[in-house]
């Protein structure tokens, strides 16, 4: 497998290390370890055999999502809620400290003991307009002097609370820099793709982590059939970021749902990847491994 990639000219491996349920694809941590890396190390196995073909590895990390760990059963207060007080997606509730260590935990432990190049975020935000625990509301309303519920879109009220947000996702990225620096490890991050509008849906302002140098590589997720608005998007990826930090540009060839809409054919996927090259990205990010096939993989050989 590793091979093919090589071959194909990836330079770059985005293994998933830590998914929802918090296990961990790797050995040398505190956390449960999942039930397929029992008997050899994933992530040490992969780091290794990527540097022998010339290919660094950012180990994947799903930050605050976490809702089905031996961590979120264990303390229900910590898992993110909606207005209804629902669970979504598995989020953990970013604005609690706790989270934010036990997040933080997994960059800690494979920078200290693996020698990869960087590691990776992702879901490094909140799903859609959380968190409403009892903890952020208690925050609110305190911070705003309004129960959460009567917050009213738009309002100075509503403003705070966007504030208040971003600053939990902004601290968690920043703090990760910080570390990753002093083990001389790289980091970049899979953003959402629909920038500006994530800074309010989702928390995400990740043009502010390009300008402050808090990762050092973005991967916006540009997963849209639709070629208008991918290219309305990625012309608004470049002009942001503006060279601040390299922007590897996320391609999909195969999410065929009614969301998306992406089926694309190995020759059409030449022709997107070339299109994202022209427009002067500084890379590509394919997602998924499993979408490539053989004849996908000659195809971005030639780009
Ligand atoms: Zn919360």
């Amino acid at each position: 497998m590793l091979d093919k990639w090589a071959e194909a000219g990836f330079n770059l491996l985005i293994p998933a290390v830590r998914g929802a349920t918090g296990e961990t694809l790797y050995h040398a941590t505190e956390h449960p370890v999942s039930k397929y890396a029992k008997d050899w190390d994933p992530l040490a196995v992969i780091n290794e055999e990527a540097k022998l073909r010339g290919m660094q590895v950012h180990p994947w990390i799903s930050v605050f999502r976490g809702g089905r760990s031996a961590f979120a059963n264990a303390h229900p207060e910590f898992v993110g809620k909606n207005q209804q007080g629902e669970t979504e997606d598995h989020f953990l509730c970013a604005a609690q400290d706790e989270v934010q260590e036990w997040a933080f935990s997994f960059f800690k432990e494979i920078m200290d003991n693996y020698d990869v190049a960087g590691i990776h975020h992702d879901y490094v935000r909140y799903n859609d307009y959380l968190c409403w625990c009892d903890h952020c509301k208690k925050v609110f309303k305190r911070e705003a002097g309004i129960k959460m519920d009567e917050m009213e879109k738009g309002s100075a009220e509503w403003t705070k609370w966007m504030t208040m947000r971003v600053h939990h996702i902004n601290k968690f990225v920043w703090r990760v820099q910080k570390e990753s620096k002093k083990s001389g490890k790289e980091t970049s991050a899979a953003v959402f793709a629909s920038y500006p509008h994530c800074i309010e849906s989702v928390a995400q302002d990740w043009v502010t982590w390009a300008h402050e140098k808090w990762v050092d590589y973005l991967l916006p997720m540009n997963y849209w059939g639709d070629k208008e608005k991918f290219n309305k998007l990625a012309k608004r990826h470049l002009e942001s970021v503006n060279k601040s930090v390299p922007l590897f540009e996320g391609v999909a060839n195969k999410l065929p749902d009614e969301v998306f809409n992406i089926d694309l054919f190995p020759e059409q996927l030449f022709e997107l990847s070339q299109h994202v090259k022209t427009m002067g990205f500084q890379g590509i990010c394919y997602f998924v491994s499993e979408s490539l096939s053989d004849e996908d993989l000659k195809m971005i050989k030639k780009v």
